[in-house]
């Protein structure tokens, strides 16, 4: 039997940019090399936009708005549907392409486009529903109209932590409600959004309603923003970077919605299923090694079940398999790029100069790629930078608590507000963290299923919009009152 990993390397595609209905090279034939994180080596290349690239991607979205808003939503959803059949047929083939750059063990790679088919099916009977109203007017013979309209092609930014889903809720909110979208996929972890987008090209998606540029993220963003031909703008990433394109943004008067960091409180109540808790926020922690934006980082134990939750969390977490992600029996892929090793590294330095014990872990593995040791921290201090930064990394760091007051209060302490997770068997504490603790999102005695149908979106530094529910399409349209007197 072939090795899978040189397998999956010798037919890692050179990535093109999709333009106007087309695959094409970067009009100045520039490039840019995509690295297995497993390994360092470069294992293809991706063309890289510049602004020749760019203006024919605008040109076409304008081009294939006029085209989309005025093709049925029943139409729309049927090009869906088929986009969502045929990337599940692929499936097997994306994953490994998925895994080859990014690093995550191939069946979270494989479950990620699966659920992306999930998505795309979600949204493209939900655009159907789109509905305006009529409302009662004070005058007879006059007719009073709420219409939705499509706000227009969209600029997307997204990350390479989850390659597909963060294109996918995008670019779904934008097809189902009418619009064209350009997507700046990530440069790291190119080939796999790639092969998205071509479901949706196979399907049928008309030439100019999606565009896909990867290039330097700055460069793009600062001029797709203030394009006049662009009238949306959605990003996901770090908090700096939203705050500097939601300003670019609001400069030019473009709608937005910002998916940002996070740092989630995991409240450990004693009267939870300690057992459970712990095996279901290890889970949880270490999907896609950590680098989640609502991964649970701030464990919150009360003092009491501290002891036997620290030995579940520990358990769970050294029998995780760390190796190349396409290799059987791996559950713990390396991280995606060497720059999150080096902030572990940090995390690790400072917390345990400020007096935390290392359970298990601590380190990196290896010296060729990007592989760290999945890691639980105890008696972590409050101010450890490990506490105060969003990780993003294979990281557990506990600290134990004596009332819920005071575990809401440390939740709520720090300026995000995307993610929370609580274990307890009382109603009255899921009650009282439901009232007090302030985020976005909050799964109690779960880990965190982001199905399409929920609200997915957080508040304070985490950013502002939906990419789940009705509310992720809404973010995709304009209202227009209209009032006719029938003379
Ligand atoms: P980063 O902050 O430079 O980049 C984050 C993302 O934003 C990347 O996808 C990058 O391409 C993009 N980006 C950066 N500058 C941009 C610009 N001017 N215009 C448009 N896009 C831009 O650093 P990084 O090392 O890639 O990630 C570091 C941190 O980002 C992580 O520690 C994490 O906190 C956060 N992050 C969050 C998510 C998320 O899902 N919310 C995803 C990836 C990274």
């Amino acid at each position: 039997m072939s090795n899978p990993v040189h397998a999956a390397k010798a037919s890692y595609p050179s990535v093109q940019l999709f333009i106007a209905g087309q695959w094409r090279d970067a009009a100045a034939g520039e490039s840019l090399a995509v690295n297995d994180p497993a390994d360092g080596r470069e294992v293809g290349r991706v063309a890289l936009a510049r602004r020749a690239d760019l203006d024919a991607a605008l040109t076409a979205a304008a081009a294939g708005f006029e085209i989309w808003r005025r093709t049925p939503a029943v139409e729309r959803g049927r090009i869906m549907r088929e986009a969502a059949r045929l990337f599940r047929e692929r499936a097997d083939r994306t994953a490994q392409l998925l895994t080859l750059e990014q690093g995550k063990p191939v069946a979270e790679a494989k479950a990620e486009v699966l659920f992306a088919c999930d998505i795309i099916e979600w949204f493209a009977e939900e655009g159907k529903r789109v509905a305006g109203r009529i409302v009662a007017p004070r005058t007879e013979g006059t007719l009073q109209q709420v219409l939705k309209e499509p706000v227009g092609p969209v600029a997307a930014f997204t990350p390479w932590n989850f390659p597909i889903n963060q294109v996918v809720r995008k670019m779904s909110g934008a097809l189902a409600t009418g619009c064209s979208i350009i997507v700046k996929a990530p440069e790291e972890t190119p080939a796999s959004p790639a092969e998205l987008v071509r479901a949706f090209a196979d399907a049928g998606v008309p030439a100019g309603v999606i565009g896909l540029v990867y290039g330097v993220p700055s460069e793009i963003s600062e001029y797709l923003i203030p394009h006049p031909v662009i009238r949306k703008v959605t990003f996901t990433g770090s908090t700096p970077v939203g705050k500097q394109l939601a300003a670019l943004a609001g400069a030019h008067m473009k709608r937005v919605t910002m998916e940002l960091g996070g740092h989630a409180p995991v409240i450990v109540a004693e009267d939870a299923d300690i057992a459970r808790a712990a095996k279901v926020a290890a889970a949880a922690k270490f999907r896609n090694a950590g680098q989640v934006c609502i991964s649970p980082t701030r464990f919150l134990v009360q003092n009491s079940v501290r002891d036997a939750f620290v030995k579940g969390l520990v358990e769970a977490t050294k029998s995780l398999k760390l190796g190349h992600g396409l290799e059987t029996g791996t559950t713990l892929g390396p991280l995606a790029n060497p720059r999150r090793v080096t902030a572990m590294e940090r995390l690790m330095k400072d917390a345990v100069e400020r007096g935390a014990e290392v359970a298990t872990g601590g380190e990196r593995i290896g010296s060729g790629g990007n592989f760290f040791a999945p890691t639980v921290l105890l008696n972590v201090p409050g101010d450890s930078l490990v506490f105060n930064e969003e990780p993003f990394g294979p990281v557990a760091a506990v600290r134990g608590f004596d009332t819920l007051d005071e575990a809401i209060t440390e939740a709520n302490r720090l300026p995000w507000g995307l993610a929370a997770y609580a274990f307890t068997g009382s109603l009255r504490t899921a009650h009282a963290l439901t009232q007090g603790v302030q985020t976005g999102m909050l799964w109690i005695n779960q880990p965190a299923p982001a199905w399409p149908e929920m609200p997915f979106g957080g508040i304070k530094d985490s950013g502002y919009g939906s990419e789940g529910g009705p509310e992720a399409l809404e973010a995709y349209l304009n209202t227009k009152s209209v009032s006719t007197l029938c003379v």
